[in-house]
């Protein structure tokens, strides 16, 4: 359950963690390792469970969890709760 990194790896990895809780607002989490901006991230959104890939520039472009963004709904509310 608890994200798992491989120590050595100066800065990146932390950092993206650091990212992602904070432009997530907390509401998702690292699963994986962050390689590089080029390659994509597991990140689960603990809103909904649902576990899925992005590009990091991606995430900081504002997408989010695909799965919630299906639905309009959750949609607009996830888009007017988190301001980045
Ligand atoms: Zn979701």
């Amino acid at each position: 359950m608890a994200a798992v990194f491989r120590t050595g790896i100066r800065g990146t990895t932390e950092e993206w963690v650091k990212i992602v809780a904070d432009r997530g607002l907390g509401k998702y989490i690292v699963v994986g390792e962050y390689i590089s901006s080029k390659h994509t991230v597991t990140l689960q959104h603990v809103v909904c469970g649902h576990i899925y890939t992005i590009l990091p520039s991606n995430f900081m472009q504002g997408r989010r969890c695909p799965e919630c963004g299906k639905n309009k709904r959750w949609n607009h509310l996830d888009h007017h709760k988190i301001k980045i």
